[in-house]
């Protein structure tokens, strides 16, 4: 066993609390906020109705997030993270 590259702890220690391997599991919310093309003629109501109570199943956000990234753009633009809770 070698010494953690991180936190140059010892070959038999553990690592140091503010180690970047020693990991804790936080609840987060990502709000992402991106253009969507709809039906020209649907108004809020419809759109809502179609993501949140229709039979869209809600992986197609996946591939609607994925068709943003290109090779100028990521989601970055798109998506702002904040912490719900520090435990799950
Ligand atoms: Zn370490």
């Amino acid at each position: 066993m070698t010494a953690c590259p991180y936190c140059r702890t010892s070959e038999d220690g553990a690592h140091a609390f503010d180690c970047v391997t020693v990991k804790k599991t936080v609840r987060v919310r990502a709000t992402v906020e991106y253009p969507l093309q709809v039906p020209a003629h649907w108004d809020d109501d419809m759109v809502k109705f179609s993501l949140n109570e229709s039979s869209r199943c809600a992986d197609q956000l996946i591939d609607d997030l994925r068709a943003l990234i290109t090779d100028e753009t990521c989601l970055c633009d798109y998506v702002v993270h904040e912490v719900v809770s520090d435990e799950v």
